[in-house]
């Protein structure tokens, strides 16, 4: 694809979630037309998408429907199965690219590739048995925190110990069992951020100023820009997430999660190959959001403008927690999205709402040529 794709192009998602929801809002706004891949027939995209194809991700008439029905396709969520990622990208183009989604499934594959371009981690190790996990504590002075190396999301498959005894090691050890698992060293750190940042199909770098993230049960509750980090830390955090994006020959929006420590150096934590949740605030505070950049990125139009008109604060409305919406609704600079849902089990993610502030300090956004 050389040129942009003209309005009136179809654009294809995997996931049929939140995100492909506000994905196929921003692809409407710029002309495009929208199909989604997805089991749930009550899916929140579904309701604003053009076309819904109601099949599981690995069906193959489903995929087959996609790749034709589309002139690009995309994914709302990292555990699309990498099959699926390769069998669309046989018929159709598909980004990010599919190595992306591999790097990022497996804890494990995603530390090495961050460590091989020399972006540091918490220190880890995989485990296999309870004597593993017994001897990876003892590394990390009897703190850690045990992961499933795949489909771990909002902190679940995740258990902390701190000063373990052996009888937490069994105990966990039997619980665990069964699948891959990864043990990191506990970090200390002082705060938590993510870089929202994307490279366009020329190869052009893009980056939102860094959120501070705080997070409730492992589920992200808030999000608060700029964060309170100093300017070499959030240009370390940028430039680690233009690193990543140049070496995967990525194309979209990435979401990379990092710790800060008390000294203001950073620790990656995760990467997401898709729009992030850390990243929601760029539709009330930005003039183009992290959706909307990331269609351009896949359409091959110009990356837009990062730049912030506001300071802000974003936070998750979690089941129930809609019900707050007529009175959010009430107050000055506050920008309210609803997902559509209508089951709002408890710790479900049903919306946001971005509390917008005057511009404390201008921040430039950074963006760069990629080569
Ligand atoms: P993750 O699923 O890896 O993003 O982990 C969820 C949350 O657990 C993170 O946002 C941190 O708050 C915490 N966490 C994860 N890994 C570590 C670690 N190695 N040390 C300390 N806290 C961690």
């Amino acid at each position: 694809m050389s040129q942009s794709l003209p309005p009136g192009a179809t654009i294809g998602i995997v996931g049929g979630g939140q995100l492909g929801r506000m994905l196929a809002m921003a692809a409407a706004r710029l002309g495009y037309r929208t199909a989604i891949l997805e089991p749930d027939r009550a899916c929140p995209a579904a309701q604003v998408a053009n076309l819904h194809i109601v099949a599981d991700y690995e069906d193959s008439r489903g995929l087959e429907q996609l790749a034709n029905a589309c002139d690009v396709i995309t994914y709302e969520f990292e555990n699309v199965p990498v099959t699926t990622a390769r069998s669309l990208a046989d018929r159709n183009t598909v980004y990010p690219p599919a190595e992306a989604l591999e790097a990022a499934q497996d804890r494990l594959s995603e530390k090495i590739f961050f460590n091989t371009m020399g972006l540091a981690t918490a220190p880890f190790t995989t485990v296999e048995n309870g004597r593993d996990l017994a001897e990876g504590l003892a590394r990390f002075g009897g703190n850690g925190i045990l992961k499933t190396r795949r489909m771990g999301y909002d902190g679940k498959g995740q258990k902390i110990f701190r000063g373990a005894t052996a009888q937490d090691v069994q105990e966990a050890a039997a619980e665990m069992g069964g699948v891959p698992l990864i043990l990191e060293g506990l970090i200390p750190f002082e705060r938590e951020i993510s870089v929202i940042a994307a490279r366009g199909l020329d190869g052009a770098l893009a980056a939102y100023d860094p959120a501070e993230n705080m997070h409730r049960n492992g589920i992200l509750a808030r999000s608060r820009v700029p964060a309170a980090v100093s300017a070499a830390t959030a240009e370390a955090a940028r430039e680690a997430a233009f690193a990543v994006l140049t070496a995967l020959d990525y194309v979209g929006v990435v979401g990379i999660e990092f710790f800060v420590l008390d000294n203001g150096s950073i620790l990656v934590n995760e990467m997401a190959p898709r729009v992030h949740n850390s990243g929601h605030w760029t539709e009330a505070a930005c003039a183009v959001s992290q959706f909307e950049q990331h269609i351009r990125a896949i359409t091959g139009l110009p990356l837009g403008d990062t730049g912030r008109h506001s300071d802000c604060v974003m936070e998750n409305l979690l089941g129930p927690e809609q019900d707050r919406a007529p009175e959010l609704l009430g107050e000055p600079g506050v920008v309210l999205h609803l997902y559509g849902k209508t089951e709002a089990r408890l710790g479900r993610k049903m919306g946001h709402f971005t509390r917008l502030f005057p511009l404390s300090g201008r921040k430039q956004p950074v963006t760069g040529s990629g080569r």
